[in-house]
């Protein structure tokens, strides 16, 4: 497997800490708004790099973060008179459900910011006993970024480019204490209404970039294998975790970073702050967000990829040449004449397992999923000239199994989910009733289970039951 590493700016050799393990921390999103499909174009991609990595047999534990305590939601918060917990748990929740929607897989561990405040101030505490961060007299406490003698290692960027240091201009430290403008927050003081921990220094808060330095640390160890994420992130809360990571554990932080390219609108960054933005739940309202999936992956992930209405309507339609195809096998699976393989069709047994070893090669070439596309497309080819109502079961069966695993890989939906009709619906209420009225509590509540994880809310009211769909 072939990897762009940000930080030697090459295709390297993938090569694991430890044989058939791959340890990955994924930047996750700060949470006080819906996510927009900017934020889904990392999950989309690292979600699909981490299914091909279990496919070539590594066990993956892939840690991603919430950021949950953050100017943004605290405003939030504020605006909306409630607690910045309430917002952050809130976007928590939704996030979780559109990623549910894109067949994005839960990570190992996502942990969350707020709850891993004591790491945060041990790995400060050490940074301080080791020279490289210091307290200013209001409680802040700055990294000493010139001191870690790497830093600008990932972005590569020279120091004197990043900043002039105050020393000229000012001759003394800054106005707020900080000895060089490169220096960037560890801890901070609270304002006014805002969250705070205790610490040594003040009561206040952790800055952005401490949060991974210590999650990755806790939950992957000090040196792990890949860490990813947008490439708006490469500088400066990258080049900001390596400095901190590595001055505080004296090893290397991260063996290869990943970078996605920006999603553009009208070619420019869609971004919170700009407004210039869709929620992924604005997109759900109009496809199924595999048909979001889809798009992201016609790209290769470090290419800009440009949003367009056209491009979503040609994924649609690509998607569906792909579920048409598994339809119709489906429907030639269950009335073939015949159980066992032609000698004709075993001699084709060989380009069908050929499939696979080309995708898993433009795969291990940095993540070409455009190209694995491409092979899908030849193997939907394939399947619809291959076959027919005179080939045999475990032939067609052999063919879907190949098409099921390869989008699986891509994380791709294929078949489609039943969708249950009003009437079966009112049916299984019916059924939930009597069954209570039986006193068969253990049937009712399955019903009940059952409709909720197809997206059916049942309400016990006094005019009887409701149900809306989540
Ligand atoms: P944020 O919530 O802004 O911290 O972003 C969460 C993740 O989404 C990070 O990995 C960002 O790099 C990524 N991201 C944000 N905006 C975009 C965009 N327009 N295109 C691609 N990735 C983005
Ligand atoms: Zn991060």
């Amino acid at each position: 497997m072939k990897i762009f590493n940000t930080l030697s700016r090459m295709k390297e050799d993938f090569k694991p800490i430890e044989e058939g393990k791959l340890s990955m921390y994924v930047c996750g999103p700060t949470v006080y708004n819906l996510i927009h499909i900017g934020n889904a174009r990392p999950m989309i991609i690292f979600d699909t790099f981490r299914r091909y990595m279990a496919h070539k047999g590594y066990d993956v534990n892939y840690v991603s973060n919430f950021t949950d305590v953050d100017d943004k939601i605290i405003k939030k918060a504020n605006e909306e008179g409630v607690d910045p917990h309430e917002i952050s748990e809130r976007y928590i929740k939704e996030c979780k459900k559109d990623m549910e929607g894109m067949n994005v897989m839960p990570a190992s561990t996502h942990p969350k910011a707020t709850e891993e405040i004591d790491g945060m101030i041990d790995m400060i505490s050490t940074l301080i006993e080791k020279g490289y961060a210091y307290e200013v007299p209001d409680g802040t406490v700055y990294f000493r970024a010139r001191k870690f003698k790497e830093y600008g290692k990932l972005s590569h960027k020279k120091l004197d480019d990043l900043g002039t240091g105050f020393g000229r201009e000012l001759k003394v430290a800054g106005a707020d204490g900080k000895e060089d403008s490169l220096d960037f927050v560890l801890w901070k003081p609270k304002k006014e209404g805002e969250p705070y921990w205790e610490s040594p220094w003040c009561e206040g808060r952790p800055g952005w970039h401490i949060e991974c330095s210590v999650m990755s640390k806790k939950y992957l160890g000090e040196t792990i294998d890949i860490h990813a994420g947008g490439e708006d992130l490469i500088f400066p809360h990258h080049e900001n975790e390596i400095a901190q990571s590595e001055a505080t554990n004296g090893k290397p932080f991260a063996n290869y970073w990943m970078h996605n390219g920006f999603l553009n609108i009208n070619n420019e960054k869609m971004s919170k702050s700009k407004g210039n933005f869709f929620t992924v739940r604005d997109i759900a309202q109009k496809y199924d967000l595999q048909v979001l999936r889809f798009f992201m992956l016609t790209a290769h992930y470090r290419s800009p990829l440009n949003f367009s209405d056209e491009l979503m309507e040609a994924a649609k339609t690509s998607l569906q040449r792909i579920q048409t195809a598994a339809e119709s096998l489906d429907f030639l699976i269950s009335n073939a004449k015949s159980s066992d393989m032609t000698d004709d069709e075993k001699a084709l047994i060989p380009e069908i397992e050929g499939f696979t070893e080309k995708f898993d090669s433009v795969m291990d070439d940095d993540l070409n999923t455009a190209d694995a596309i491409t092979v899908v497309f030849e193997l939907v080819k394939f399947i619809n000239t291959n076959t027919g109502e005179n080939s045999s079961k475990d032939f067609m069966v052999k063919l879907k199994d190949e098409l099921v695993m390869l989008t699986d890989i891509l994380g791709l939906k294929i078949e489609k989910e039943e969708e249950l009709l009003d009437s079966d619906i009112e049916k299984l209420i019916e059924e939930r009733n009597q069954a209570r009225k039986d006193k068969n509590f253990a049937r009712a509540d399955e019903i009940r289970d059952e409709l909720k994880a197809k997206g059916i809310i049942l309400e016990d009211t006094r005019a009887g039951v409701k149900w809306k769909r989540s």
